[in-house]
C-alpha cells in the first residue's frame, strides 16, 4: 500500500481546530470507522480527497493558562508537525485578527520550509471575501484561504490547495522496499542509543532522505538486510527546545511517527519490566495497526540465570496481552548485543503484515474452524458465518460476514482470529475484522 501524505492542523487555542478536524472526519473511509475493536486516538483520521488518501491529524487538545504558555504549547505542536507531516494546516481566527502568536509560529514553518496551507476560519458569511482575510498575507505563507468549520465553506479550496503538496504517488511506489522503522518507549529507555547503535554498525550507509524536509528526523540506511528508514522518536538528532519529556508531547511524537512507519519497535527496560506508560505506548501501536516487536533493552544490566529470559518473556506477555502476535527480542543498545537480530526480524514482521491470503483458502480455513467449534448462540438464533475475504494489508484486514453481527461475541472473533493465525502464522502483525451482516450496506 501506499503511505498516506499526512496532514497536521496547527494552531491557536480557540481558533476552530476542533470543528475543522471533526468537518474532515466526516468525509472519512466508511471502512476505517467501522472496524470493530479499533479506537483509534480521536487525534486521528483517515480521509478520501479526490481520490485520494490522506490522514489529518489534530495537534491541539490542552488549555494553556497564560500567553506564555500558549506560545511555548504551539511551538512544540509546531515542531512535531514539521517533523512528521507531509503538510501543515495553520489555522487563524478572522474575528482576532494576526495575533503574536500566529506570527510566531508562522515564521516557525516558514523556517521549516515545510508545504503550509493558511486556513483562516470563522469567515462565516457567504458571498464575496471578507476584506478582513487580507491582513493575513502579513504571515507570509501565501494566499490565507478563508473557511468557515462550521459551515464548511471554503473547506473544499483548502483541500486543493493541500491536494497540491502531496507527494507524488508515482514517487512513493519506488520507495516501497524501503522499510521504514519506527523507534518507541518512555523516555530513557534507549532509544536514542539504539538508534545510534544501528546508524553506527560499519557495515551500514546512513544518508538523509534525500530532498525530503524530515531530514532532521528521518535517518535512510542501508545493510546486508536491506533498506531502512530509522524514525528517531526521541527528537535525538535535532535537540527540541520544548521539553519533549512532557507526556502531551511525547506522546503526540510516538503517536505521529507510528502513523507513518512500517514496523514500530517498542522498548521496554528489562530493569523495570512492563509499566504503565509502555502499555499506553505499544496500545498506540497495536491500535494503528502497525507490525510490531517487542525490544526488551538494557540486557545488560540483568543479572541472569537460565530462567532469567523465561521469566521476563512470561511478564512482558501479561504486560502487554493485547499483543500476543508480537515477537520478543533481548537486546543492549550499549554492547550491541542481538541488535543485528533485529533486522531479519524487521523484515519478517513487515512481511507478514503485507500477506495477502486467497479467498478460497480463507474460507476453508473458516469451515475448519466453524465445524470444530460451533458459532455461539443467543436466545435461540445462532451466529451463521457466511464467508469471508481479505480486505486490506499493513495490517491484513479481514471483512467477515454473517447472518447478524450482534451474534459474532468478541470470544468467537477472537477463536476464529487464533485459527486465523494457527494456520497462516501472520506473525508481528495485529489483524483486523470487519463483521457484516449479509445485506447491510457499506463502501466496499
Ligand atoms: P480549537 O481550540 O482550535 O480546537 O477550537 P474549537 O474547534 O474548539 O472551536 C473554538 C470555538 O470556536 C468554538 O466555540 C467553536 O464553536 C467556534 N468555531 C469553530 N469554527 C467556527 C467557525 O467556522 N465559525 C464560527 N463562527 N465559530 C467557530
Ligand atoms: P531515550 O530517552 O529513550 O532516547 O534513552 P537514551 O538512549 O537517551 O538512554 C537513556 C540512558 O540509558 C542513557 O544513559 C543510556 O546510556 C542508557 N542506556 C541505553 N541503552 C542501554 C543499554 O542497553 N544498557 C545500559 N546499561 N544502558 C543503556
Amino acid at each position: 500500500t501506499m503511505a498516506k501524505p499526512m496532514v497536521a492542523i496547527v494552531g491557536r487555542p480557540n481558533v476552530g481546530k476542533s470543528m475543522l478536524f471533526n468537518k474532515l472526519a466526516g468525509k472519512r473511509l466508511s471502512i476505517v470507522e467501522d472496524t470493530p475493536g479499533v479506537t483509534r486516538d480521536r487525534l486521528y483520521a483517515d480521509c478520501d480527497w479526490n481520490g485520494r488518501e490522506f490522514t489529518i491529524v489534530d495537534t491541539g487538545g490542552i488549555e494553556p493558562r497564560n500567553d506564555n504558555e500558549i506560545l511555548q504549547f504551539m511551538r512544540g505542536q509546531a515542531e512535531i508537525a514539521i517533523d512528521n507531516a507531509d503538510v501543515i494546516v495553520l489555522v487563524c481566527d478572522i474575528r482576532t485578527g494576526v495575533t503574536a502568536a500566529d506570527q510566531d509560529v508562522a515564521n516557525l514553518l516558514l523556517r521549516s520550509k515545510k508545504p503550509v496551507v493558511l486556513a483562516v476560519n470563522k469567515a462565516d458569511r457567504v458571498g464575496p471575501t471578507d476584506p478582513d482575510v487580507y491582513e493575513f498575507y502579513n504571515l507570509g505563507l501565501g494566499d490565507p484561504i478563508a473557511i468557515s468549520a462550521i459551515h464548511g465553506l471554503g473547506v473544499d479550496e483548502m483541500l486543493d490547495a493541500c491536494f497540491e503538496y502531496f507527494p507524488d504517488e508515482v514517487e512513493e511506489a519506488e520507495q516501497e522496499d524501503v522499510i521504514k522503522v519506527a523507534v518507541i518507549g518512555k523516555p530513557n529507555v534507549g532509544k536514542s542509543s539504539l538508534v545510534n547503535r544501528i546508524l553506527g554498525e560499519e557495515r551500514v550507509i546512513v544518508s538523509n532522505v534525500a530532498g525530503t524536509t524530515r531530514d532532521a528526523v528521518d535517518s535512510y540506511f542501508e545493510n546486508e538486510f536491506g533498506k531502512y528508514v530509522l524514525i528517531d522518536t526521541a527528537g535525538m538528532r535535532k535537540k527540541s527546545k520544548v521539553n519533549d519529556r512532557v507526556e502531551q508531547f511525547s506522546v503526540l511524537r510516538a503517536t505521529m511517527a507510528i502513523d507513518r512507519c512500517d514496523v514500530c519497535l517498542i522498548l521496554i527496560d528489562a530493569n523495570e519490566g512492563v509499566t504503565e506508560q509502555d502499555t499506553k505506548v505499544a496500545g498506540l501501536a497495536h491500535e494503528a495497526g502497525k507490525a510490531c516487536i517487542i525490544v526488551v533493552n538494557k540486557w545488560d544490566t540483568i543479572e541472569k540465570d537460565d530462567k532469567t529470559m523465561d521469566k521476563m518473556r512470561a511478564d512482558v506477555r501479561n504486560g502487554l496481552a493485547y499483543m500476543t502476535y508480537a515477537p520478543i527480542l533481548f537486546i543492549s543498545a550499549l554492547t550491541g548485543q542481538r541488535v543485528n537480530k533485529l533486522f531479519a526480524m524487521i523484515n519478517h514482521v513487515c512481511e507478514q503484515s503485507m500477506m495477502r491470503i486467497r479467498t478460497g483458502t480463507l474460507n476453508s480455513v473458516l469451515a475448519d474452524a466453524t465445524t470444530r467449534v460451533q458459532p455461539p448462540t443467543d436466545r435461540g438464533r445462532r451466529l451463521k458465518i457466511y464467508y469471508m475475504t481479505q480486505v486490506g494489508i499493513q495490517p491484513p484486514t479481514f471483512v467477515v460476514f454473517c447472518n447478524d453481527a450482534k451474534l459474532f461475541h468478541f470470544s468467537y472473533q477472537r477463536y476464529l482470529e487464533n485459527q486465523i493465525r494457527n494456520t497462516f502464522g501472520l506473525e508481528g502483525t495485529p489483524i483486523r475484522l470487519i463483521i457484516r451482516a449479509k445485506g447491510e450496506k457499506g463502501d466496499l
